[in-house]
């Protein structure tokens, strides 16, 4: 007898590519069959099949409230009923934007889009068209959605250009981004020398959560700072993933690094689609209609997706929000390696803020390539014991875990007892 997510599978591999909208959802790096979600509340997802599971991916970020969050449901229904979309604009995108403003110093002037996608490529162009130079570095293993010059890899040596990472990019388009390693300094340092008046952006994660997690050296951050402000590149720290994520002010706020350029996405969309970039106003004053660089969406800053955002956004202003929701990862992150350690597996763990990054390793890594040391088997019977018992974890063991506030001390506590389940039976 096959599961209902089983069939809905089969079902959509007719008429959807890989039966996802989404490739990190087919579970292709762990196998088995991606569960169908049929509901979500608080801390917990309902499968098709009715099983229930504690959920630590909420929907990769944006959840932090958890899922159907009374009020942001209140506030997308109130919006809906007043209209979907005009097309021209509303209350709420000022509110939107004094309140970014407001929350992130960085931020001068932002604009509203409807992806982390469209948010990056648009503050690259911008970079670009405020410098008047072509050349972008990115670090291996951080994601910035999938436009086309930032789907690129390292190439063969030092200081090489990148090649694509992807089919359907040409290799011209990518040869304006140099890709370096992540927490690496000094190769940071010898790539402005080489290049320094070509650069016109530096894109980061600066905490990295796409490679799972990655924590950046300070030093790493400061000295970006320093090479960006003395060759007048723009420095873009992405933070569709760590805003209002890792702290109230983002990274930007817990590392004391100020960015010229910031992308947010994810959180400030409380599960719809919003996406933001934003920062000094002299490089924002460039974009149409006020200057030379274009950039538009029909849906941007719609209404209802807004509504989300802000009373998400309003909700995270409550008194030591993040204290327990870093209190309650931590939780996650000391127990599952106390669990492992008790069992004698290699494994290590840790957290910054609401994110969380587990390693089949004995330590955590600092760089793409002590990330890429970690044991994905190990992984993978992990993630299915886990599964298996009711807890969602990421599909992929290079991906981050996100804990919400929606998240109880019983219900990590009752993860941990069934991570001790599974180490014990390894
Ligand atoms: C998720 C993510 C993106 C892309 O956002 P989408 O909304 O999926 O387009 C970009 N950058 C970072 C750091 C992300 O985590």
């Amino acid at each position: 007898m096959s599961t209902r997510s089983q069939q809905l599978f089969e079902r959509a591999q007719q008429h959807i590519p890989g039966g996802v909208n989404s490739p990190v959802r087919a579970f292709r790096s762990v196998g088995g069959t991606p569960r169908f979600f049929a509901a979500g509340s608080g801390s917990r997802v309902i499968d098709v099949d009715g099983q229930s599971y504690l959920d630590y991916v909420g929907s990769w970020g944006p959840l932090i409230l958890g899922h159907a969050h009374p009020e942001v449901v209140a506030a997308v229904q109130q919006a809906a009923l007043k209209g979907l979309s005009f097309g021209a604009p509303t209350e709420g995108e000022v509110e939107m934007a004094e309140l970014l403003c407001a929350l992130m110093p960085s931020l001068e002037m932002v604009r509203l889009v409807s992806s982390g996608t469209e948010a990056t490529m648009s503050a690259i162009r911008l970079a670009r068209g405020f410098t008047g130079r072509d050349l972008l570095i990115k670090f291996e293993g951080c994601y910035h959605g999938h436009s086309d010059s930032l789907l690129v890899k390292a190439g063969s040596g030092m200081l090489t250009f990148g090649n694509p990472s992807s089919g359907g990019v040409p290799a011209d388009f990518v040869r304006h981004t140099l890709v370096l390693d992540y927490n690496d300094s000094a190769g940071l340092a010898a790539a402005f020398a080489e290049h320094g008046p070509r650069i016109a952006a530096v894109i980061v994660e600066a905490v990295a959560g796409n490679m799972n997690l990655i924590a950046p050296r300070p030093e790493f951050l400061r000295s970006m700072r320093e090479l960006c402000s003395r060759h007048g590149s723009v420095l873009i720290f992405d933070e569709v993933m760590t805003g209002f994520r890792v702290g109230p002010r983002g990274a930007q706020g817990l590392y004391g690094v100020t960015p010229d350029l910031t992308t947010l996405g994810k959180v400030i969309g409380g599960g719809m689609p919003v996406g933001a970039f934003g920062g000094r106003r002299e490089i924002m004053a460039r974009i149409a209609p006020l200057g030379p660089v274009y950039q538009a969406g029909t849906l941007s800053g719609n209404p209802v997706a807004v509504a989300a955002g802000l009373a998400t956004l309003r909700l995270l202003q409550a008194d030591g929000f993040y204290a327990l929701l870093a209190q309650r990862s931590r939780q996650l992150t000391d127990g599952l390696a106390a669990a492992a350690s008790k069992h004698g597996i290699a494994f290590s763990a840790q957290s910054i803020g609401g994110m969380f990054g587990l390693y089949f390793r004995s330590a955590c890594p600092q760089s793409y390539a002590e990330v890429m040391e970690c044991d994905t088997q190990a992984f993978s019977r992990f993630f299915h014991a886990m599964l298996d018992a009711g807890h969602y974890f990421a599909p992929s063991a290079f991906e981050a875990g996100f804990v919400s506030m929606a998240h109880s001390e019983a219900d990590i506590a009752a993860t941990l007892a069934a991570a001790d389940a599974a180490f014990s039976a390894w």
